[in-house]
């Protein structure tokens, strides 16, 4: 059974809870899911980089809150840790636009690669990067995770309620972890249509803001939890 860890809880502008940001950490090897201001640091402070000697990083999409802290991890991951990082190429235009952020930032090529998704392997565990509809100018994409004991789903930010409403009802899928909003602004899933869908195997994360955190946590949700230990 999967269970992510979480740095960062909130969406593009919840200060307090952090760019949503998550890991698995699996004897050598960790696994970024996108990568929040501060991300490099967060995962210092938990001493999550103890023994790591892989880094494979998940971007779902480029919004500063799951990208911003891309830069720093990369330098401090090769200077520090001595580990060049492995991203993973979502589709072919995705790396190229990796390749662009990143050049942008002044992070050399030789700092990082790219790998198939096919070839990430933590936990016994394989993934998918699975292109979903969040807003028109970005790619984005939620990760299918799969083991011996089923598939888990990762939302990313969505605006498909209609695949996340699936995604609960298949019985394949033994976790969602999904997104929520107060609203859908046409780019999320709105915290009133997950009410309907509420379910010991939806996990709610990425909170517009504190309120809704707190009302999800009121309302009997599951909710992602910011770990404080590895
Ligand atoms: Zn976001
Ligand atoms: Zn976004």
């Amino acid at each position: 059974m999967i269970d992510l860890k979480f740095i960062g809880i909130g969406g593009a502008y919840a200060l307090t809870l952090g760019g949503n940001c998550a890991y698995l950490k699996d004897k050598d090897s960790l696994l970024l899911i996108d990568c929040c201001e501060d991300a490099a640091l967060k995962l210092k402070d938990r001493n999550v980089f103890y023994n790591i000697k892989n880094i494979t990083i998940a971007i779902t999409h480029t919004h500063s809150d799951h990208v911003a802290g891309i830069g720093t991890l990369i330098w401090y991951s090769n200077f520090l840790l001595g580990i060049k990082p492995k991203i993973i190429k979502n589709s072919q235009s995705f790396e190229l636009h990796m390749r662009k952020l990143l050049q942008m930032l002044g992070v050399e090529d030789k700092f990082f690669e790219f790998i198939e998704p096919s070839n990430v392997n933590v936990k016994e565990c394989t993934l998918e990067m699975i292109p979903t509809k969040h807003t028109p100018i970005l790619e984005s994409f939620g990760i299918m995770f799969s083991d011996s004991d089923g598939k888990y789903y990762y939302s990313g930010d969505t605006n498909d309620f209609e695949s996340i409403k699936n995604l609960v009802g298949d019985t394949q899928i033994k976790k969602v972890y999904c997104e929520a909003s107060w609203e859908s602004y046409n780019a999320h899933i709105a915290y009133q249509n997950l009410k309907n869908i509420k379910c010991d195997k939806l996990v709610l994360m990425h909170f517009e803001d504190d309120k809704l955190y707190k009302l999800a946590q009121d309302d009997g949700f599951n909710v992602a939890q910011i770990s404080l230990s590895e």
